[in-house]
C-alpha cells in the first residue's frame, strides 16, 4: 500500500547513477538539471496578532515557568476508510509519554483540547487575506477550517486547525545575479495554528511548552519548480520580503520557519522540516539531492543482487527473535566476551539482538551524506522509533574496526548469515529491542524502493536526519467544531485598497530613480528603507545616491536593533535602538517632522 500519492515521485525516473558526488559550490545549474533536481518551499510565518487563533489567550507571550503539567499518550484509531495512517502507527510504536507544561498566563483549556474552539481571530484572518492578496492568490469565498493530522505530540489534539485563504498565485521572480527572470507559482496560502515548543526528548518521554501553541501562522506553499539550491534560497528570501512588507508579522528567532521539499530524478519528494534561516538552505538541499542519489545507487545494487521485500519480512506477531530466523537474541552468548562496547553501557535486563540483512554486505557503509553512511539511515530510524536511551546502541558488520568489538563469527552463525549478508547488532531494553529489530528490517525493505517517503530534520552541519514517516495523503479532514465563515467583500475591498507596496514594485521604483537591481533589492530588505523612501520625494539624483551610501554605512548594530521593530510611520523607535543610535539619530531623524 503506497503511503503517499504518485505525485510525490519526481517526474523523471532515470537517476543519473554515474554522476560524481561533489560539494556544494562545485555544481553549475546545468549539473542540477542532469540530477533532475526539483525543490519547493513551505514558508511558515507567525502573524503579529494580539490573540491566539482559536482562543483569546495572548499571542507571543513566551514563558519558561509553568503552573501545571498534563500527561498524554497517543493511540492510533482507524480512519473512516478503515485504515491506520503510517505516521500514526509509527508514533504509537514510539510509546512516548507526552508531557505538556502549562502557564496560566498564556494557555487556557482550548489548547489542551478540553474546550471547543472559540471564533477564529479576525485580526489574523485579515492579515492572512492581505498576505494572500500580496501573493496574487485567488481568495476563497468561505473559510472552512480543516484538521491536519499532527501526530508527533506537538499539538495535544493530534491535529492542527488550518484554513485555506487563497489559491493559485503567480509573482515575479527576478534574481539578476542568478540569471533568473521568470515567475514563481504560489500554490496556496493557509492560516493555521502554531504547535508547541519542544523542551526535551529523551527515551520514551517528550516534554513540550504550550506557550506558542495556537498562535496564528500563515503558510505559503510554492509549486516544486525551483531548479537549484540557490534558486530555493532566493525564493525563500522573496517570500520573506513579501511577508515583511505587511509590517504585521513577527520577527526574530522562530517567527519565520520553512520546510523544504526536494527530489531528484528517480527519487521522491522528501520534506526537510524546520530550516531556521536562508543561509544554510542551499547546502542542506544539495546534500539531500546526493543522499537521494546514493540511496538510488544502493537500490540498484540490491536489485542486481536480487534482494526482495519478502527476504526481509518478519511475521507481525510475537518477539522478532521468536518468529523469524533473521533475528536472534544473542544476549547470553555475547554478554561477556562478544560486544565489549555494549557491555559497558548495558543495563542488567537489556537484550542484545542480532539482525541479518540478506544481500546487504558492504552496503551499510555506502556513503549517503558527508561523513555519514547507510547505517546512519538505519540507526536514525531505530533512535526515533525504538527510543533507546543508551549511546551507542548499535554496531554492524560493515563497520571499520567492528571486528575488534564484536565476536562476529558467533553472531553471524546465530542468524545464519552467509557471505554477502550484513548483520546489525542492537542492545537496549527487551521491548525496545523488539521494536528496533523490526525497524532495521523495515528500513532495509525501504532501501528497495530507493528514497522512502519521510520527513527529515535539518541539522546545523548541513546534513539531515530521519524525523518521521511522511503522513498519508488523506491527512486533512473537515473540522466539525467550527462553522464556515463567509469572507466579507467589504473587508476584502478595504484590505485591497490599503495593500502595502509589493517588494518587486518597490524595487522597480528604485531602479527607475537610478539604483541597480541589486541595490534596489538591498534597500527593500534594509530596515532603513523607509528613510530612503522619505528622501526620494524631493531629493536630487546625487542626494539619493548619498542616502543609499549613508544607509549602507549605518552601523550594523543599529540596523540589527532596528530590525526588531521599527515603524517610521508611528514615529516610534524601540528603546534599544534609540539607545544604540544616539550618535547617529538626531531628534529630527527619528520624528515624523523629518519626513519630506
Ligand atoms: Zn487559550
Amino acid at each position: 500500500m503506497p503511503l503517499t500519492p504518485p505525485s510525490d515521485l519526481n517526474p523523471r525516473t532515470d537517476p543519473p547513477l554515474d554522476f560524481t558526488d561533489r560539494e556544494f559550490g562545485d555544481l553549475a545549474p546545468a549539473d542540477y538539471d542532469v540530477l533532475g533536481f526539483l525543490g519547493g518551499l513551505e514558508v511558515h510565518q507567525q502573524l503579529d496578532t494580539k490573540s491566539k487563533l482559536f482562543c483569546r489567550c495572548p499571542a507571543g507571550r513566551y514563558t519558561g515557568r509553568y503552573d501545571a503539567e498534563v500527561l498524554r499518550h497517543m493511540r492510533p484509531t482507524l480512519s473512516e476508510l478503515g485504515e491506520y495512517d503510517g505516521t500514526a502507527l509509527m508514533e504509537f510504536k514510539t510509546k512516548k509519554e507526552i508531557i505538556y507544561r502549562l502557564n496560566r498566563r498564556n494557555v487556557c483549556t482550548y489548547e489542551i483540547d478540553d474546550t471547543p474552539p472559540f471564533e477564529i481571530d479576525m485580526e489574523a484572518v485579515e492579515i492572512a487575506i492581505e498576505h494572500a492578496l500580496l501573493l496574487d492568490l485567488d481568495l476563497v469565498s468561505e473559510l472552512h477550517v480543516m484538521r491536519k493530522q499532527y501526530l508527533d505530540g506537538s499539538i495535544p489534539t493530534g491535529f492542527q486547525r488550518t484554513a485555506m485563504i487563497g489559491l493559485g498565485g503567480v509573482i515575479p521572480f527576478k534574481v539578476p545575479e542568478l540569471g533568473i527572470d521568470r515567475e514563481l507559482t504560489i500554490r496556496q496560502l493557509s492560516l493555521e495554528e502554531d504547535s508547541c515548543r519542544e523542551v526535551s526528548d529523551v527515551g520514551h518521554r517528550i516534554v513540550f511548552n504550550t506557550d506558542r501553541l495556537g498562535m496564528p501562522l500563515s503558510e505559503a506553499v510554492t509549486e516544486p519548480e525551483l531548479l537549484t539550491p540557490l534558486e530555493m534560497r532566493a525564493a525563500g528570501q522573496l517570500l520573506a520580503r513579501v511577508a515583511r512588507a505587511m509590517g504585521k508579522v513577527r520577527r526574530g528567532a522562530g517567527a519565520g520557519r520553512q520546510d523544504v521539499n526536494v527530489s531528484i530524478a528517480g527519487g521522491r519528494r522528501v520534506e526537510i522540516k524546520g530550516v531556521p534561516h536562508h543561509l544554510g538552505l542551499p547546502q542542506l538541499v544539495h546534500v539531500e539531492a546526493f543522499r537521494q542519489l546514493n540511496l538510488l545507487r544502493i537500490r540498484a545494487t540490491l536489485h542486481e543482487r536480487r534482494v526482495t521485500r519478502d527476504m526481509l519480512a518478519v511475521p507481525d506477531d510475537g518477539l522478532p527473535w521468536d518468529v523469524s530466523n533473521l533475528v536472534a537474541d544473542v544476549t547470553q552468548e555475547n554478554a561477556v566476551h562478544g560486544i565489549r562496547v555494549a557491555v559497558q553501557v548495558m543495563e542488567p535486563d537489556d537484550v542484545i539482538a542480532a539482525v541479518r540483512l540478506p544481500g546487504f554486505g558492504g552496503l551499510l557503509n555506502h556513503r549517503t551524506q558527508p561523513g555519514l553512511d547507510f547505517s546512519h539511515e538505519i540507526s536514525e530510524r531505530v533512535r526515533v522509533i525504538a527510543c533507546p536511551v543508551g549511546r551507542p546502541f548499535m554496531v554492524h558488520s560493515d563497520q571499520d574496526g567492528a571486528d575488534g568489538v564484536v565476536r562476529w563469527k558467533d553472531i553471524r552463525e546465530s542468524v545464519g548469515a552467509e557471505t554477502g549478508d550484513a548483520v546489525v547488532v542492537l542492545w537496549m531494553p527487551r521491548q525496545d529491542a523488539a521494536t528496533a529489530a523490526r525497524e532495521v528490517l523495515a528500513r532495509a525493505q525501504d532501501a528497495l524502493v530507493g528514497v522512502p517517503a519521510e520527513t527529515r530534520q535539518a541539522h546545523h552541519d548541513g546534513t539531515n536526519g530521519f524525523e518521521r514517516i511522511l503522513p498519508g495523503a488523506d491527512r486533512m479532514y473537515p473540522d466539525t467544531d467550527t462553522p464556515p465563515l463567509p469572507i466579507d467583500k467589504d473587508v476584502v475591498e478595504r484590505i485591497s485598497a490599503n495593500l502595502p507596496e509589493r517588494p518587486w514594485d518597490r524595487e522597480q521604483r528604485y531602479e527607475a530613480v537610478g539604483l541597480s537591481a541589486t541595490e534596489a533589492r538591498w534597500v527593500v530588505r534594509a530596515s532603513w528603507g523607509d528613510v530612503f523612501d522619505a528622501l526620494l520625494g524631493s531629493a536630487t539624483g546625487i542626494e539619493r545616491r548619498l542616502a543609499y551610501v549613508v544607509g549602507l554605512r549605518v552601523p550594523v548594530n543599529l540596523r540589527r536593533a532596528a530590525d526588531g521593530r521599527w515603524s517610521m510611520a508611528d514615529g516610534q523607535w524601540p528603546i534599544a535602538s534609540l539607545r544604540l543610535s544616539k550618535r547617529c539619530a538626531t531628534d529630527s531623524f527619528a520624528s515624523k517632522r523629518w519626513r519630506v
